[in-house]
C-alpha cells in the first residue's frame, strides 16, 4: 500500500508528507510534477492506493491529472489540494466523481493537521466499506420474496420544527431484514424495484406499515405526521389516491396526516398520470412533499407544475452551509421562494449544532437529520421524544 503526493511546491510537498508520516501514513511517495507521478503510476498501478494531488501545476494541473487516472483505470482514492478557492475544489471533486474516481476530500492549503486527519478517517471506513458486500445487487426474484414474505421493515426519522423544537413527524425509510446480510438500506433495492415492477407492492407494503404505526402511536397520545417515500414510478396507476385514501381511511389516520415524499428519480416523458394522481391527492388533503430538492431532476419545473406544499432540501446543501458561501447562498435563495410560495420547508441532513443554528436563524420551519436522531424502530420513537423534549430546551432556547 502506497500513498502518492504530487505537487510542483517542494514546501507543500515535504509539509504534507510530514503530516502523513506523523499520522502513521507512511510509506508515502513524492512527485514535483504529474507527468513524473503518470510515469511512476504506469509500474506502481496496483500498488498506488491513496493519492494527494495539487490543482495547480505548470506542466499537467489537477484537472488533467484526474483525467488521466481516470484513463488508466485507477481503483484507489483521491484527496485533492489546493490554495483555489472552495467552488473551484468543490468542481473538481464532482468531476472525480464523475469520473467514478472516489474522492475522500478536498484540503486546501496550507493543509491542518485536524483536515488532514479528517480525510484520513475516511480512507479508514472506505476500506471498511469495501469489505462488507458492498454494491451488492439483489435479484428481482429474491426482492420479489422479500416483499410477499414481510422481510420489509421500516425506520423511523424524526421531523422537527425548528423554532420550537416540537416532534411534527416521522420520515418512513424502508429496510429490508435479509436473513443473511442482515438489515439492507434501500439504496441497494429501491433501483430494482423500480426497474422490475415490483415498487407497487413495495409502497403498499411501507404505507400499510407506517399507517398501522402511526395509528398505534395515536392511540398511545402522539399524533404526528407520517411521511412516506413514493417513486415517480408510483404514479402510473390512475387509482393510486384512492388506494391510498382507503388505506389510511382503514388505518384511522387523518388524511392531513399522511405525506408522500416525491422524487423523480428518472425523466418523466408523459406527465399526465402523475399530475392527475399528485393533483387528485391534494384535493383529498394528503401532504405532498418535493423531495431532495436541488438534485437530478427534482427542479424548478416540477415546483410549478405540481401543488407541493413541502420542499425537503436535499442534504447536500444543507450540511457545512454556514461555512460554504454557495451553499449559503442556495439555502437562502431557496428558503425565500419557499416562503414566497406559501410552503413548509424541511432541511434533511442537519448533522451538526452550525448546521441547526444556521437553518433557525433563516427561518427553516422543519429540521430532519443525525443532529436530531438517527432512523429508529417505531417502538423507540416514544422514549426518544420524551429525551428530545428536555434536550431541545437548550436548543430553541434563545429567540432566532
Ligand atoms: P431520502 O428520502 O433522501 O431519505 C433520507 C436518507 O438520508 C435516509 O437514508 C436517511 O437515513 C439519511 N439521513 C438522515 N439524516 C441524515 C444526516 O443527518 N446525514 C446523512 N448523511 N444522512 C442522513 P436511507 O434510509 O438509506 O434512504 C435512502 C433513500 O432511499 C431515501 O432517501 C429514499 O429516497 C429511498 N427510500 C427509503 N425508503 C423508501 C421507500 O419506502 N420507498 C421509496 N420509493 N424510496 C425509499
Ligand atoms: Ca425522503
Ligand atoms: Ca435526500
Amino acid at each position: 500500500m502506497q500513498t502518492l503526493l504530487i505537487d510542483d511546491d517542494a514546501y507543500s510537498l515535504w509539509w504534507l508528507a510530514r503530516l502523513l508520516e506523523r499520522c502513521g501514513h507512511a510509506p508515502v511517495t513524492s512527485c514535483e510534477s504529474a507527468t513524473e507521478a503518470m510515469t511512476l503510476l504506469e509500474t506502481h498501478f496496483e500498488t498506488v492506493t491513496l493519492v494527494f494531488c495539487d490543482l495547480q501545476m505548470p506542466d499537467v494541473d489537477g484537472v488533467q491529472f484526474v483525467r488521466h487516472l481516470a484513463r488508466i483505470g485507477y481503483r484507489g482514492d483521491l484527496v485533492l489540494v489546493s490554495g483555489e478557492d472552495g467552488r473551484i475544489l468543490h468542481t473538481v471533486e464532482k468531476l472525480a466523481q464523475a469520473h467514478q474516481i472516489r474522492i475522500l476530500g478536498a484540503l486546501t492549503k496550507p493543509v491542518a493537521p485536524a483536515q488532514l486527519q479528517q480525510v484520513l478517517d475516511k480512507t479508514l471506513s472506505a476500506q471498511a466499506r469495501r469489505v462488507r458486500p458492498a454494491g451488492h445487487s439483489y435479484t428481482p426474484q429474491a426482492l420479489e420474496r422479500a416483499i410477499a414474505g414481510g422481510e420489509l421493515v421500516n425506520h423511523y426519522q424524526p421531523k422537527v420544527s425548528l423554532a420550537s423544537g416540537a416532534l411534527i413527524g416521522v420520515e418512513a425509510l424502508v429496510r429490508w431484514r435479509h436473513p443473511q446480510d442482515g438489515l439492507v438500506f434501500p439504496d441497494s433495492f429501491i433501483a430494482t424495484a423500480e426497474e422490475h415492477g415490483l415498487i407497487d407492492a413495495l409502497t403498499q407494503r411501507v404505507l400499510t406499515m407506517a399507517l398501522r404505526q402511526a395509528r398505534q402511536w395515536q392511540d398511545e397520545g402522539l399524533t404526528l405526521q407520517m411521511a412516506v417515500n413514493i417513486s415517480m414510478d408510483n404514479l402510473a396507476a390512475l387509482d393510486f389516491p384512492d388506494v391510498v385514501v382507503n388505506m389510511a381511511d382503514e388505518a384511522g389516520v387523518a388524511h392531513a396526516s399522511l405525506v408522500l415524499e416525491v422524487t423523480e428519480s428518472r425523466l418523466m416523458k408523459d406527465l399526465r398520470a402523475p399530475l392527475d394522481i399528485l393533483t387528485r391527492l391534494r384535493l383529498k388533503r394528503i401532504g405532498l412533499s418535493i423531495d431532495d430538492f436541488g438534485t437530478g431532476h427534482s427542479s424548478l419545473a416540477q415546483l410549478r407544475d405540481i401543488p407541493f406544499d413541502e420542499l425537503k432540501l436535499d442534504r447536500s446543501f444543507v450540511n457545512g452551509a454556514d461555512k460554504d458561501p454557495s451553499l449559503r447562498a442556495i439555502v437562502e435563495s431557496t428558503l425565500a421562494m419557499v416562503r414566497q410560495l406559501g410552503m413548509k420547508s424541511v432541511a434533511e441532513g442537519v448533522e451538526d449544532r452550525a448546521d441547526w443554528d444556521f437553518l433557525r436563524a433563516l427561518g427553516c420551519d422543519v429540521a430532519q437529520g443525525y443532529f436530531i436522531a438517527r432512523p429508529m424502530w417505531g417502538h423507540d420513537i416514544p422514549r426518544w421524544h420524551q429525551r428530545w423534549q428536555v434536550h431541545s430546551q437548550s436548543l430553541t432556547a434563545s429567540g432566532p
